[in-house]
């Protein structure tokens, strides 16, 4: 653990350190902790601002692609300046921007079978900030064999689904006990393909990033085994417990 904190980290961190969950030991873990997002997009732009204003130490990011004029609706990381640009490299320079103190390792590059694991052993923390079944399947199972904690989150329209995802403790589901694969035809579907309102992605993204920090911190109730749903259109909040699935082909 970090031994003081600076004056200007008291400063920078001062509205969260007054709080008593928080505190000077928090912010020192928050310092040394060591988060990974997969996906800037929607969720990844918001997640990966508040946890670098937040101090989280080092921020993994990962996309392969570049900024579109598209993006702009709900990627608040990227302005029209980052058109054509690779995301990830215009994400490290806008969270350095907003705090210098952390470090932003970038991976500009499909994120694979072959390579998921070597990567997420280095992260205490994953979130999951895609967009289609397909890499939420491949995060999941990776979660799972090296028992990292991951925050899932899934957006449509006006909605959004939040989740903690620790699978390979006994009692808690993994994704695919939530979300057992589905036909075929669905498994590359793309959410964003769907329709999404802005600030749905801000919404999910938000509460993302507090659960990584409580998940940091081990403090307050985690959504884990829990599927929180949020209906914007209607401001209905609904939480659904989910248990292991005994037919998850990956839990056994
Ligand atoms: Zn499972």
């Amino acid at each position: 653990m970090l031994k003081k904190l600076s004056d200007i980290d008291i400063q920078r961190y001062a509205h969260q350190i007054i709080l008593k969950n928080i505190g000077i030991d928090g912010q020192k873990k928050l310092l040394t902790s060591k988060v990974f997002i997969l996906g800037m997009g929607g969720l990844g732009s918001p997640v990966s601002m508040y946890l670098a204003s937040a101090g989280i130490g080092t921020l993994g990011i990962a996309d392969f692609d570049n900024v579109e004029l598209s993006n702009l609706q709900r990627q608040i990381i990227y302005d029209q300046n980052s058109i054509n640009k690779s995301k990830v490299e215009i994400s490290k320079k806008k969270l350095l921007l907003l705090n210098p103190k952390i470090k932003v390792d970038v991976y500009k590059k499909k994120i694979t079978k072959k390579n998921i694991n070597k990567i997420i052993k280095k992260y205490d923390v994953i979130v999951d900030g895609s967009d289609n079944f397909k890499t939420k399947y491949l995060i999941n199972d990776s979660c799972l064999k090296n028992k990292k904690t991951l925050i899932s989150a899934a957006l449509r329209g006006f909605e959004a689904q939040i989740t903690t995802i620790k699978g390979w403790i006994k009692t808690y589901p993994c994704y695919r006990c939530m979300f057992p694969e589905i036909n075929k035809n669905d498994y590359n579907e793309n959410y964003q393909d769907c329709g999404i309102v802005g600030g749905i992605a801000g919404v999910a993204g938000s509460f993302q990033s507090v659960e990584v920090i409580k998940d940091i911190l081990k403090i307050g109730n985690p959504l884990t085994g829990k599927l929180l749903i949020i209906d914007l259109l209607t401001n209905r909040f609904k939480k659904i417990n989910f248990k292991k699935n005994k037919k998850c082909v990956i839990c056994k």
